[in-house]
């Protein structure tokens, strides 16, 4: 047997090329592609250990109905006929069906299947749960979302790592950046929970959660009483009165005790930014955006590049992220029916709790939203009251809420052509292990289901999905040049915004005009918590033997002491939603206002930080502000003494 090229669709930049290597004894070994142009051979333990999932005793491999109250297993024609009738009831009314799907697998096929909720024009979600905020903020000063080739790193003198761990996020930005030091790149690492950055970093600033903002600004400050930058900002940006006047709003002072960073910490920054001999790169964390004012902190460290001159060179440029569509034609979404309407994803509880007329139906594929969207006992609640479909490979919080649960298959187990939101490779993913049990993939079912409806909504075949997502004239390949490859490259330029000229229509950079204070503390709930990434599993996709004992809650010695508790210490995390309970680890590097659990453990296993967080919104792109939430850590009560016999 030869070795088959296929490849990672996990919600991830990295977006890595992989070969299924056959063992003597006759089962397949998961590598890297050697002969990727940026994967290189190199995957992560989340792709590795994938293998573990697909084999898990725990995936669900027959369709499910719920009877009486009790999901039994069913035939998959009892289990589609079920959903067939249910959507043709309310096909007149398609405001009543809502087609909630995620990024928890990616690709042509899985997009392609979403052709059938679309052509029923059952509503859809807007919102993001993770980077929209930060790409509108990008659009709104570069005009597009578009930055340097990720190796363009190796040519900057210096990088600006604004909160992004690199440690969890992306092995191979990791790579990079490490190879990059060791040719004498320094990095400046600026985060409120420094750890597992830090060691990809030579200096370290610890800021309080969400303010980066202030310090970008109070930077900037700096930089344009210096001979150069007040001329360039007036040059190469469109509002520099709006944006100079939303600096004046507030002093030095003010803006470092809103960052809580110190003087001589603010001039290194600055320093690093004024060497304008050097080369200096700004790395956007994903976390950035994740506060109520998330563009704004976007924004002004876009702001702080631009006028130090530090975008459309060579190792000088902002990274946030690119399209991972942007390669293939995507046309034929264009042409689709428009949703009947759209429900915030980041509020979908409230959503559905209110929407008028009611959602009756709900298809969720790619996404366990229970847990993924905040607030997820008002979502709980709220699906009660529908007829929920949901296409899944294990019995998690949202799974456990299907009336129908329909098993899918899993990466490695169907076809896909996947891009990267990072680099310009697009991959060929063959199906190398064939589904267990009765498992399918999205695009089947859905068709399926399209095809038993009273008037059938047939999908484009398999081919034709394929091939017309090629049909683009960023890609000088073909789909039987793919599958035989692996990968093609789609043509850009390394170096996004050369001279400075953005893609607005004035070619200008357009300035942030606002810098908001954060609301005042209530002093109840003084940490924020960040859910932040974790390095072995995506999203919610955690076995439950990971989900043993109490989840860890990372915490600064001082704020956990001052609380009562010891390191190690079971302890509520408390937030007005909710509460739950916690091993709290001292965490020497984090600021003391921020406390840090994993995201993505299971409500249902008490792990899941969601049922405590409130639905909250960024300032662009309707994205959940979870790093807004906050929290208060709260000793145990002792065991009540049991009452004398
Ligand atoms: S999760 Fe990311 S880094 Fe890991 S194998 Fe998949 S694409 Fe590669």
């Amino acid at each position: 047997m030869t070795q088959l090229v296929t490849g990672c669709t996990l919600d991830c930049p990295d977006c890595c090329s992989m070969v299924a290597v056959p063992r003597q004894d006759g089962t397949l070994s998961i590598q890297g592609n050697p002969a990727h142009p940026f994967t290189q051979g190199l995957i992560c333990g989340k792709g590795k250990n994938f293998v573990q999932r697909l084999q898990s005793s725990e995936r669900i491999t027959t369709p499910l109905v719920r009877r009486n109250g009790t999901l039994r297993k069913a035939s998959w024609d009892e289990a589609l006929s079920v959903c067939a009738a249910k959507i043709d009831a309310l096909r007149a009314t398609p405001e009543k069906m809502l087609h909630i799907r995620g990024a928890g697998t990616r690709g042509v096929l899985f997009d392609a299947a979403g052709e059938l909720p679309a052509r029923l024009r059952m509503a859809a979600t807007h919102g993001s749960l993770c980077d929209e905020t930060g790409i509108e903020a990008c659009k709104a000063d570069f005009g597009s979302l578009n930055m340097n080739h990720p190796h363009d790193l190796f040519n900057a003198d210096r990088i600006v790592n604004w909160g992004r761990d690199i440690s969890r996020s992306s092995v191979h930005l990791a790579k990079i950046v490490n190879e990059a030091r060791k040719k004498g790149t320094q990095v400046l690492l600026i985060s409120p929970c420094p750890s597992g950055a830090a060691g990809y970093a030579d200096e370290v600033i610890t800021v309080r959660p969400g303010t980066d903002r202030f310090l970008a600004a109070a930077a900037a400050r700096r930089l344009l009483t210096r001979p150069g930058f007040r001329q360039r900002l007036l040059r190469c940006s469109a509002n520099a009165d709006a944006y100079l006047a939303c600096l004046d709003a507030m002093d030095e002072h003010a803006l470092l005790t809103a960052c809580d960073v110190s003087t001589a910490a603010l001039e290194k920054l600055t320093d690093w930014y004024a060497d304008t001999d050097a080369a200096v790169s700004t790395l956007l964390g994903w976390g950035l955006q994740r506060y109520i004012r998330g563009a704004q902190n976007v924004r002004h460290i876009n702001a702080l590049a631009m006028i130090s001159g530090h975008i459309g060179k060579n190792g000088a440029g902002v990274f946030y992220n690119i399209s991972s569509s942007r390669n293939f034609n995507r046309q034929w979404m264009q042409d689709l029916p428009e949703p009947s309407r759209r429900l915030s994803l980041p509020r979908i509880g409230q959503e559905l709790a209110g929407a008028a007329p009611p959602v009756e139906l709900v298809l969720c594929r790619g996404i366990n939203f229970v847990n993924q969207c905040p607030d997820s006992h008002t979502t709980a609640a709220a699906l009660r009251h529908a007829f929920v479909i949901v296409l899944d490979a294990f019995m998690n919080d949202t799974a456990a809420l299907a009336d129908v649960l329909l098993p899918c298959s899993l990466m490695l187990e169907r076809e896909e052509i996947v891009g990267s939101f990072m680099h310009n490779q697009i991959n060929y993913c063959a199906p190398v292990f064939p589904p267990p049990g009765e498992c399918r993939d999205d695009f089947d079912i859905l068709d399926e289901l399209g095809s038993r409806l009273s008037e059938p909504v047939r999908l484009p075949d398999r081919e034709t999905c394929l091939r017309r997502a090629l049909d683009s004239p960023l890609l000088q390949t073909t789909l039987s040049r793919l599958r035989q490859e692996g990968f093609a490259t789609a043509e850009h330029p390394f170096i996004a915004y050369e001279g400075m000229r953005t893609d607005h229509q004035d070619g200008l950079f357009h300035c942030v005009a606002e810098l908001s204070p954060d609301k005042e503390d209530s002093g109840d709930y003084p940490f924020f918590l960040l859910t932040l990434i974790s390095r072995n599993t995506l999203h919610s996709q955690i076995p439950a033997g990971m989900q043993q004992g109490l989840p860890e809650l990372a915490a600064a010695p001082c704020a956990a002491q001052a609380a009562g508790i010891a390191d190690g210490e079971a302890a509520l995390l408390c937030t007005p939603g909710g509460q739950m309970q916690v091993t709290v680890r001292f965490d020497p590097a984090i600021h003391p206002s921020a406390v840090r659990l994993r995201r993505g453990g299971w409500v249902s296993r008490g792990w899941g930080a969601n049922g405590l967080t409130a639905p909250l919104v960024t300032d662009a792109g309707e994205g959940a502000a979870f790093y807004s939430q906050k929290a208060a850590i709260k000793k145990l009560q002792a065991e009540p003494p049991h009452p004398q016999a």
